[in-house]
């Protein structure tokens, strides 16, 4: 009998009860718009901020509607112009390139390395041919580049960074935490990310100015001195008539559900490494399957697996993901022509005009992802392994397959 797995790659964790009770709280005496408090009240919103900075260890932080939004906002207050270039990763998200564009700017998209991060040759060569100011650094699936080579070269080439930590929420470099290397990060609290109320976003950061346009942005009408995480209202006094409103503020509800989660953040950060250690341990070795190097200055979030089946062609990779889906295990690929579910690839995002990339389509077109939420025990992630690797013996090692359809994943 061949093992299958029975489990939900997309089932989260129940919301901390104490943040159950908090939004409770909140339902019954119905000050849900942050600003809504009572006298003396400091709204769940300013105090998730807070809690947030100190985390970090940002000077200031403001919560938001979402991931998206947050990156938005960001470019918006650095003072993007309509049609100016972004460099960011071709390896990413499509909210990444769609904040982009949705903000006036025109994202442009750098080569992609083995190791899934940002490829510095491309990165200059970028920066001298195309006028831009800013990088939109996205560290996809959770794989952080050499922050300090990359911050030196930005330096050298007067790039901005802003940092897309969507999946580094608690991951570091060299001990310094994600987003803390930029000029600004910005963070999803989207159901798949690292703390989850459905939606939402943060900003942080230690620039006064660009925080204050961000509040302001978010919609904070004159109420910003409401932000306990913000900067100090004169700041706010010389520019809060030329920011627009751009209404995109968090709630008291989910920072209601927010604020116990990220005070368990650490010790999610600690179970995830357990489980990509042991899916690591169980595919190590396998033959015709690549995983993906991780540096030795990263701690990072094992929120999802990646590895590579390199060399293989889009049929057997195709009959690979039909044979882990039959036994329970849903893999998602970087490589399909169309896009599917969540998983898209840069050449899909036509508004944005994408230039041909070469080494990132090579990389791409043989990339596997693994969702891994935290219902998953250790042992349904040595099982899983099992299974990957067995299908990946059997159809790595078989004859050419015929070209099918592919199975469709959310
Ligand atoms: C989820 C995600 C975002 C932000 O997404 P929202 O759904 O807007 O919160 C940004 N970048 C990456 C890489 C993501 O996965």
């Amino acid at each position: 009998m061949l093992e299958r797995f029975g489990g939900s790659f997309t089932q989260q964790e129940p919301i901390p009860e104490a943040g159950i009770e908090a939004a409770i709280a909140v339902l019954r005496h119905g000050r849900l718009h942050r600003y809504n408090t009572a006298p003396g009240e400091t709204s769940q919103t300013a105090r998730l901020e807070q809690e947030f900075a100190g985390l970090t260890g940002a000077k200031y932080c403001l919560a938001v509607a979402s991931g998206g939004y947050a990156m938005g906002c960001a470019l918006r207050a650095m003072g993007l112009r309509q049609g100016e270039p972004v460099l960011t990763n071709a390896f990413t998200l499509a909210p990444v390139p769609g904040a982009i564009s949705a903000a006036g700017g025109r994202p442009v998209f750098i080569e992609t390395t083995e190791d899934l991060t940002l490829d510095f040759a491309h990165l200059e060569d970028l920066a001298k041919s195309t006028p831009s100011r800013f990088l939109m650094l996205s560290h996809m699936r959770g794989h952080i580049c050499d922050m300090d080579r990359l911050m030196a070269l930005c330096d050298r080439l007067g790039l901005l960074v802003i940092e897309d930590c969507a999946h580094t929420m608690g991951a570091s470099w060299n001990g310094v935490s994600s987003g803390r290397h930029g000029r600004v990060a910005c963070y999803s609290m989207q159901t798949y990310k690292h703390v989850n109320s459905g939606e939402g976003g943060f900003l942080i950061s230690d620039d006064a100015d660009l925080m204050a346009r961000a509040v302001l942005l978010s919609g904070s009408y004159m109420l910003y001195a409401k932000h306990p995480a913000a900067p100090p209202p004169e700041v706010f006094e010389q520019i809060k008539l030329d920011t627009p409103n751009v209404s995109g503020r968090m709630d008291n509800l989910r920072a209601a559900i927010l604020r116990p989660q990220i005070a368990v953040l650490a010790e999610r950060v600690r179970t995830w490494a357990g489980l990509y250690a042991c899916l690591e341990d169980g595919l190590s070795h396998t033959p015709g399957l690549q995983l993906i190097e991780r540096a030795q200055s990263e701690v990072f979030v094992g929120s999802s697996f990646q590895f590579r089946l390199p060399g293989w062609s889009k049929a057997r990779i195709g009959a690979f993901l039909a044979g882990t889906l039959a036994r329970g295990v849903e893999l998602k690929w970087f490589g399909a022509d169309a896009p599917v579910a969540f998983t898209s690839r840069y050449d899909h995002w036509r508004y944005a005009e994408p230039v041909p990339l070469p080494k990132t389509d090579e990389i791409l077109s043989t990339l596997i992802d693994m969702r891994v939420p935290l219902t998953f025990s250790l042992d349904d992630c040595a099982l899983i392994a099992r299974i990957i690797r067995s299908e990946a013996m059997r159809v790595g090692q078989g004859p050419e397959p015929e070209a099918a359809e592919l199975p469709v994943i959310q």
